[in-house]
């Protein structure tokens, strides 16, 4: 599906979640709705229910995709999955940078950028995430990380950023039932869309991530930089899901 520019964006991060009957009911849930007009929606999934999401999906206007991918194209990378792989299963998308990967499995900005490139060369738009921790957060830091972060980024330069997506989502936030306040959001997207607006890339979508729910989404999506939202737990129940869609 081609995701609108002036569209708001909602995309469901199922993390390490699912099995195949499970995965069935949401993902016929989610087909079987009216769509909206003003929000496109997708899902990322776990690298084994590609294969299923797309034989489900396809046709559709949700768009899907991964979580990960490799920085590499082919070859001798065991247990690693490249982008033109994913491509073979429908996917639109893919997160890059989850600050579980930056974090669990010490991702560097580096890898980062180039993972992003990796997606863009085979037409996969990459969803590049940014946040700082709570120790980050604490000490005054977090603008200094965004900046870190988002710099490594934009050093790829505005033809390519221009095809990304990025996502601002603060470490403290995710999974704890307590979102970031829709205001504090606001200023770091405002931050970040100034950052883009130098490389002349200030049109991309900001979403916002962390524990965003039915009851506080709509909170979010007022804002003037907030462009939807990476769902996590509230993506796997149908009902939330949906509703977040429907605002
Ligand atoms: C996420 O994993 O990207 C996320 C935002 O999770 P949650 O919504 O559960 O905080």
């Amino acid at each position: 599906m081609t995701i609108k520019k002036s569209n708001r964006l909602v995309l469901g991060n199922w993390k390490m979640n699912g099995n195949i009957l499970d995965n069935a009911i949401l993902l016929n849930g989610l087909k079987n709705v009216d769509y909206s007009l003003h929000c496109d929606f997708g899902v990322l999934v776990p690298f084994p229910y590609l294969s299923q999401t797309l034989s489900i999906l396809h046709g559709t206007k949700i768009s899907w995709g991964a979580q990960n991918l490799s920085i590499h194209s082919s070859g001798a990378y065991t247990g690693e999955v490249s982008a033109t792989m994913l491509k073979e299963f429908g996917c639109d998308l893919v997160l890059v940078g989850h600050s579980e990967r930056r974090i669990l499995y010490k991702e560097t900005n580096s890898d980062i950028a180039k993972k992003a490139f990796a997606a863009l060369s085979v037409g996969i738009t990459p969803v590049v995430c940014f946040g700082e921790t709570l120790d980050e957060f604490k000490a005054k830091q977090t603008f200094n990380i965004i900046e870190n972060q988002v710099s490594s980024i934009l050093e790829l330069g505005c033809e390519i950023v221009s095809r990304m997506i990025f996502s601002y989502e603060p470490v403290w936030a995710i999974g704890s039932g307590s979102a970031a306040s829709p205001e504090y959001v606001q200023d770091i997207h405002f931050f970040i869309r100034g950052m883009l607006d130098q490389i002349g890339a200030s049109g991309i979508k900001i979403l916002y991530g962390g524990s965003v729910k039915s009851s506080n989404a709509a909170s979010f999506f007022v804002m003037p930089d907030i462009d939807g939202a990476l769902v996590g737990n509230a993506s796997l129940i149908i009902d939330d899901f949906l509703s977040i869609t429907k605002l």
